[in-house]
């Protein structure tokens, strides 16, 4: 690379999202050196950004950084942790320096926001791919997981699912909103997503399961149905779709999003019922933004009831209808 390997880490990595004080060394050794409170579990997880699959090619670099750290908050969002540290394998075809610039930006304003730092990673010169790990904490035996729903739950969702999906087919130029104000709503919401982490921590004593939703909320619903040995039943009438999608797409086709589109990074959570009342009274759904869409049975597989009857999605003709359990 024109610029050096060690100039272009110093520049751009070194130091970069929150300073923390159990870091003692960080980016230049060949390892870094964590404090890890001896009351709680390290919470990881991974993932990878590769450009074309996971976003399209030509990207604003300023989210591509955005949202590298983001896909992994909303994990561990979805445990109830609390995010620390992260590390970064960056693969680059070349080193150009604003790009660099603006994705160590948008990487590092959303470190800073949720005081992340950036204690390591790897540079290597290949096709555009961002894997970024990170590293948090939750007080022993308190983490969230998808295991822990019972049939006769309620279901909630935070947000307003679909937008991301919308703002996606805008940047492939699959959807032409006109309006600005709403055009640049679902744009932000695929670019810059929200990871749910101050609602996820505050979860931890209500919610039996959680799940992020990454993939469209059924097939996420079933994901967490069968991880917890049950179905799933969510109910179209009550899936909370924002105005700007509905002003977008139709309130049918806003709905066959908020379904299946993928993006969101929102969390999906089951409450047992005697928890209900607890929930709403001390996170109040209006300040904290969810929403009950259904509810887990015994039946497995994940469904959605309209009127009365279930939705036969071969309808609707998606195609990723396949992938939903
Ligand atoms: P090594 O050869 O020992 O693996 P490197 O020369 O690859 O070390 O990296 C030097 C230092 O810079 C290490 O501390 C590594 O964690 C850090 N580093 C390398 N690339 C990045 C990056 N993209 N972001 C953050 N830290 C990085
Ligand atoms: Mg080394």
């Amino acid at each position: 690379m024109a610029l050096g390997e060690f100039e272009l880490i110093d520049r751009f990595f070194r130091g970069r999202g929150a300073a923390r004080s159990d870091v003692p060394l960080s980016v230049g050794d060949d390892a870094a050196l964590i404090e890890c409170p001896p009351d709680r579990q390290l919470v990881a997880a991974i993932d990878t950004l590769v450009e074309g699959a996971h976003f399209p090619a030509g990207s604003p670099a300023a989210s591509v950084g955005h949202r590298a750290l983001a896909v992994n908050l909303s994990d561990l969002a979805a445990m109830g942790a609390e995010p620390a540290w992260a590390l970064l394998a960056l693969t680059l075809p070349h080193a150009d320096e604003r790009w660099l610039e603006e994705f160590s930006g948008g990487l590092a304003a959303l470190a800073d926001q949720f005081r992340v730092a950036l204690v390591g990673g790897d540079t290597t010169r290949g096709p555009l791919c961002i894997t970024l790990q990170i590293l948090g904490t939750v007080e022993r035996g308190t983490a969230l997981t998808r295991r822990g729903g019972a049939p006769g739950e309620a279901l909630y969702v935070s947000g307003t699912p679909g937008d991301a999906a919308a703002g996606l087919q805008m940047e492939v130029s699959r959807l032409a909103v006109p309006d600005e104000r709403v055009a640049r709503h679902l744009r932000e919401r695929f670019l810059f997503p929200t990871p749910r982490v101050g609602l996820g921590r505050r979860l931890r004593g209500y919610a039996s399961a959680c799940i992020d939703v990454s993939d469209g909320l059924l097939g996420d619903a079933g994901k967490l149905a069968r991880a917890s040995g049950c179905g799933a039943q969510l109910d179209y009438e009550t899936l909370p779709v924002s105005p700007m999608l509905v002003e977008a797409v139709g309130a049918e086709r806003a709905r066959e999003l908020a379904l299946t589109g993928g993006d969101d990074y929102e969390l999906l959570f089951s409450v047992p019922p005697s928890r209900v009342e607890s929930l709403s009274r001390d996170l109040p759904a209006a300040e904290w933004s969810y929403t009950r869409i259904g509810t887990l049975r015994r039946e497995p597989g994940a469904i959605v009831m309209r009127n009365g009857s279930v939705i036969d999605f071969s309808h609707y003709g998606f195609d990723h209808f396949g992938s939903v359990r």
